[in-house]
């Protein structure tokens, strides 16, 4: 995952949509066929829009009227919860670092 492809959106949205695409985090951006990135790009519109409808407004530090942040009402696929099944496959998601982010995905679904 190219931190230019999914500038500014958050990465709790970042993992959700590579999910959605079925993108794996480690592909190098150079190597995602255009078709892809248009999928990407639906998908990331598309989570986006999950997300605002279920109360976040911001893409992170958003509280909404209960004092709860916004996005806790999303529900995630993939982030924050590695280790567990994944929701389409069943396999074990699996966390990995780069750089300051952790981005969990499905081995599985995701390539
Ligand atoms: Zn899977």
């Amino acid at each position: 995952m190219d931190r230019g492809v999914v500038a500014g959106v958050g990465n709790i949205y970042a993992n959700e949509a590579l999910f959605m695409a079925g993108i794996h985090p480690l592909r190098a951006a150079g190597r995602i066929s255009l078709k892809r990135y248009d999928v990407l790009a639906v998908e990331i519109k598309r989570v986006l829009q999950a997300a605002i409808e279920s109360g976040g407004s911001t893409l992170r530090d958003f509280v909404n009227s209960d004092g709860k942040p916004g996005y806790f009402a999303f529900e995630h696929k993939v982030y924050g919860r590695d280790g567990q099944p994944c929701q389409s496959c069943g396999a074990t998601l699996k966390l990995v670092r780069l750089g300051q982010r952790a981005t969990v995905y499905c081995g599985q679904c995701q390539r």
